[in-house]
């Protein structure tokens, strides 16, 4: 068995999240280490980080000043190093005075816009785990990159590293969390990168279309990559949902593989539950009615608490399905129901919904902004959760849903289809409701059809109580992993490592 992972996040729960790369980063590490697993955690030290360095203890290390090359930049590194909260398993915090010493994790706060060195971060970064292991005495078996922020490292160990002492024998593993998201550069980034422009050619792993695509570069480089669910891991192979990389995978489906993510049941569980002022489980939900007063307040709205309340959390981005809940919206405000929308990103959507709860007052709330506590409240207070997702790699919230049950209503794709089952067409076990095709009417349908099975309290409390005794433990997850590094090893050497 693989026991030492060195594992490469831009994201970190609770350190520094934008979405669920955060989650799984934050998650997915404990549960290997209580498998046995010597895993440590490598992410950039943002000033978002810095001003809490109290909270989370973080100290600097002996690693100190450490010269790394960008293009014609040589930018020192030092590492600071803390312990993932509640474990003793240690993340070290790359510091960059020119890169990360400021705040925002890929844009910038203030204008919204990506940073214009984005680029030269995530090379850098790079580079700097690099030199990181070595420099801290942990030669990983596996290293375990995530997304495009991370993916060029892999290329790094196949074509700089193959002869590095620590390097040479460690294999790579890229986990995909979204494929929409692809890190794609001007060409120049090559020369950022320090690999030469004869690289750079029409179909080549560092060619695509006229640019440079950083998950590309891991896609082809990693000995393994996956996928945080089964569904999405097909569904990448096709032209609807491949962002134009489905032949690239179809061409790598030998090492591509599926794993659903877990749920951090330390920080979203409704019994325990940090955020919520009311605890409960299936044995006694009687403090979830108090949490939907609570939610309820909250936005203002009514305290009706036998009407259905509606749930929607979500980073405000095509992917979400916000446009079709736009779209029903002045039929479903017809209901008897209320809905609570708490979420933030693209401005339009921002203004959209801001503009619609004006429109709708006593029946719509809407919180624009990233909301933690928030979050976990709503989970708790609503009845049903909507998820309409485009696409949808894994997704989290409709798990929290079902544990807090809170019934969600989804469309069949992706991490939704292997985690929702409709409970018209399967009674017996049906946890949820689900959609198939992305049009405002199907949506609009599977609310319905959840209001009519909300009208039967038995029935309901049914569903419920189904989704809460959903197994998403990260351990079940983590040893998919350990066999994930497993087959890398395998992959690289032709032989397994047990
Ligand atoms: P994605 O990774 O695509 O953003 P997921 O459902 O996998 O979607 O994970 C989203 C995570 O981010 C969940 O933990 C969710 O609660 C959280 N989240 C998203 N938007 C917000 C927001 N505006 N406020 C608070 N939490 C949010």
């Amino acid at each position: 068995m693989v026991k030492k992972v060195l594992f490469v996040s831009a994201e970190v729960y609770p350190f520094a999240k934008v979405g669920g790369l955060a989650d799984v980063a934050g998650a997915l590490p404990k549960a290997l280490h209580n498998l046995g697993v010597d895993v440590r955690i490598i992410m950039p030290y943002y000033g978002d980080i810095q001003r809490k360095s109290g909270e989370f203890n973080i100290k600097p290390t002996d690693v100190k000043n450490i010269p790394v090359v960008v293009g014609d930049i040589v930018e020192r590194f030092s590492l600071y190093q803390a312990y993932l909260p509640g474990t003793d398993i240690p993340v070290y915090f790359v510091r960059s005075q020119r890169y990360f010493d400021r705040m925002g994790i890929y844009f910038d706060p203030e204008t919204k816009k990506d940073f214009p060195d984005q680029d030269e971060r995530l090379v850098f970064f790079a580079k700097a785990v690099l030199d990181a292991a070595p420099a801290l005495g942990f030669p990983p078996q596996i290293i375990h990159t995530n997304d495009h922020h991370t993916s060029i490292l892999p290329a790094y160990l196949k074509l700089t590293h193959s002869r590095h002492p620590i390097w040479r024998p460690v294999a790579s593993v890229l986990t995909i969390h979204n494929l929409a998201y692809q890190g794609i550069f001007e060409k120049d980034v090559l020369y950022k990168m320090g690999l030469g422009e004869e690289l750079f050619y029409p179909t080549g792993p560092f060619e695509f279309f006229g640019k440079v695509n950083f998950l590309k570069i891991g896609i082809l480089f990693a000995d393994v990559v996956n996928t945080v669910s089964p569904t999405y891991a097909k569904e990448i192979q096709t032209p609807e949902y491949g962002h134009k990389l489905d032949g690239l995978l179809r061409s790598v489906s030998h090492k591509l593989f599926g794993i659903l993510n877990g749920v951090d049941t330390t920080v979203w569980n409704p019994a325990t539950d940090q955020h919520i002022e009311y605890h409960y489980s299936a044995e006694d939900l009687s403090g979830k009615r108090k949490m939907k007063v609570v939610v309820l307040r909250q936005f203002n709205l009514p305290e009706d608490i036998d009407t259905p309340l509606i749930g929607m959390i979500g980073r405000m981005a095509d992917q979400k399905g916000y446009d079709l809940v736009a779209q029903i919206l002045p039929d479903l405000m017809k209901e008897n129901l209320k809905m609570v929308v708490l979420g933030s990103g693209d401005p339009k959507y921002e203004k959209l919904f801001t503009d619609l709860a004006k429109k709708f007052p006593g029946k719509l709330g809407v919180y624009t902004g990233f909301n933690g506590p928030l979050a976990h409240k709503i989970e708790a207070g609503a009845d049903m959760f909507v998820m309409p997702s485009r696409f949808e790699p894994c997704g989290l919230n409709q798990m929290y849903s079902l544990l807090y049950g809170t019934v969600p209503i989804v469309r069949k794709t992706g991490g939704l289809a292997d985690t929702v089952i409709d409970a018209d067409q399967f009674p017996e076990k049906g946890n949820g409701f689900v959609f198939e095709e992305y049009k405002p009417e199907a949506l609009f349908g599977a609310i319905q059809r959840a209001l009519n099975a909300f009208a039967d309290k038995e029935r309901w409390r049914s569903i419920m109580l189904r989704g809460m005794k959903e197994d998403f433990s990260w351990e079940r997850s983590a040893r998919k992993y350990l066999e994930l590094y497993d087959k890398a090893i395998q992959f690289k050497y032709g032989t397994s490592a047990v």
